[in-house]
This record gives C-alpha cells, structure tokens and sequence, in this order.
C-alpha cells in the first residue's frame, strides 16, 4: 500500500483554489489506496476579522460523494484541520464532534484575537522568544483539545519569521511530544518547505527527539494547497523516519488509525 498524503487543502479552503478532482486524478494514476484532504477551520479568525473560517462540509461531503463513484478504485476521506486558540477552544471541540470526519487535524495558527496572526510574537525581541511563545500555546493546544488524531507543524510558525535551532527548545517541544505520547495521538511531519535545509534540519531533530522520548505514531503531509504540491518532500521525510527507525506512518479512517510501511520503492514520491 502506498503511503498517501495526510495534508491537503482544495478550495474547499479559504486559501486555496484547487479542485479536489485534481489531487485525486494524481492519487488515482499513482495507484494509492486511500485521498484525504483536511480543510481549514480557524474560528474569529485574524485573518478575517475574527469572523470565522470554516469548511462548508456539506459542499465536501457532496463532492467526496460524486468522486467516490466516480473513481471507486480508491478510498476517498473525509478530514478538517482545526486550527486552535484558547478563547475558541469550545468551539473548536464541538466541531470536531459534529461530524463524521475520519481524521482531524489539531494546529496552532495564531495566537491571541485581535491584529494580524502573530503580529504580537513577530514583534518580540529574537526569533527564539517568538517561537518559545508559540511552542507554549502549541503546548496548550495538545493538553486543552482531545478529539483530534495528529498534531499539525510544530515548526509552523519558523515559516514565518525565520530559522532557528530547534535543540534550543528542546524543554518545550519534550513537553509537547511527551502529550502526544501520552494521549496516544500522532505527530505530523509536515514537508511542504522540503528540501530547503532549514525545514530538513527542523525535521531531523523532530523525529530525533520524538523517538528518544518513546513517540512512535507519526503521520505525513506536504500541506499543499495546489496539486504542485502532492506528497511534495516524501522521499527526503521518509528517509529521515527511516534513520530515526520509524518503519511505517499512520493514517485515519473513521477515526481509527491504520499502518502503512513505508516503502521508498513503492509509488511515486516527489
Ligand atoms: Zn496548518
Ligand atoms: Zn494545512
């Protein structure tokens, strides 16, 4: 079976403008067994005026309906990536119960309402202030929210505002990595800036100190938000779990995790 790509957004999304028929023509041509997208939920968004940006999933349901019978060779699910902040946490949890996803994606996107996303932390002294403050709310999102499956960039914010070396946070990401365990969820490693060596060095020291911690579950995403971006990063990212003895990711099917070994021989990897 082929590993297939747990992070995607159609324009089902508010930023992206990808038809889902795209990804699953690719998918299908590919011979992969099972298509996910994940499509966004940030409530009172900043991005939007604090009004909210949810998925229309009855518009995703539909769609995965009609392409389901269209392509029955492949297994088509049906995901959300919620994105948390505390003064939406409430929210955010009846969400991700009021529907039959298979998989739900927990991330940190912003941080407080009001101003820009991350205004407040970008403005901060040093990139590794910033980014403490981000891990701290990560850190929040993994103990406070319970219904999800895997834990999305743990790295996101570095997207923005620059590289840092992740083994100067090794207190915080050991306590984010050690909650995951703990609450038997999965961590995501998300390759959309693979092969740039500042996305490969974050990823190196995340599977390096998750696995020392005992974290064996991880899933994998390229996060793209166009077909360019299909499994973009797998190979190298797959490489990386292999060093650190990761032999097979998770995926999510009626919210209930499966293996797939991973098999640098097997599919198509970008
Ligand atoms: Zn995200
Ligand atoms: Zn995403």
């Amino acid at each position: 079976m082929n590993v297939y790509d747990c992070h995607l957004h159609s324009a089902i999304s508010f930023d992206s403008s990808e038809d889902m028929e795209n990804y699953i023509k690719l998918s299908v041509k590919n011979r992969d067994r099972f298509f996910i997208t994940t499509e966004h939920v940030d409530l009172e968004s900043n991005l939007a005026r604090q009004k909210d940006l949810i998925a229309d999933f009855e518009k995703q349901k539909n769609q995965l309906a009609q392409l389901q019978e269209k392509y029955p060779e492949i297994d088509l699910l049906f995901g959300v990536e919620i994105g948390w902040r505390e003064d939406v946490h409430r929210r955010g949890c009846e969400i991700a119960a009021s529907q039959p996803f298979d998989m739900v994606i927990l991330a940190v996107h912003e941080n407080v309402k009001g101003g820009d996303a991350f205004s407040k932390l970008k403005e901060s002294a040093n990139v590794d202030v910033a980014y403490d403050a981000y891990l701290k709310l990560c850190y929040n999102a993994v103990s406070s929210f319970d219904n999800f499956d895997t834990f999305a960039h743990v790295d996101y914010m570095l997207r923005y505002i620059g590289h840092t070396d992740l083994r100067k946070h090794t207190e915080m990401l050991t306590k984010i990595f050690n909650k995951i365990i703990e609450k038997n969820k999965a961590l995501e490693i998300n390759a959309k800036l693979v092969p740039h060596p500042d996305a490969m060095d974050r990823i190196d020291y995340i599977l390096q100190l998750y696995t020392s911690l005992g974290g064996k579950k991880v899933t994998i995403g390229s996060d793209g938000h166009n077909v360019a971006y299909y499994k973009n990063g797998f190979r190298d990212a797959m490489k990386l779990m292999d060093k650190y003895g990761i032999k097979e990711v998770c995926g999510f099917k009626q919210r209930k995790e499966f293996y797939i070994p991973i098999s640098l021989a097997g599919g198509k990897f970008r």
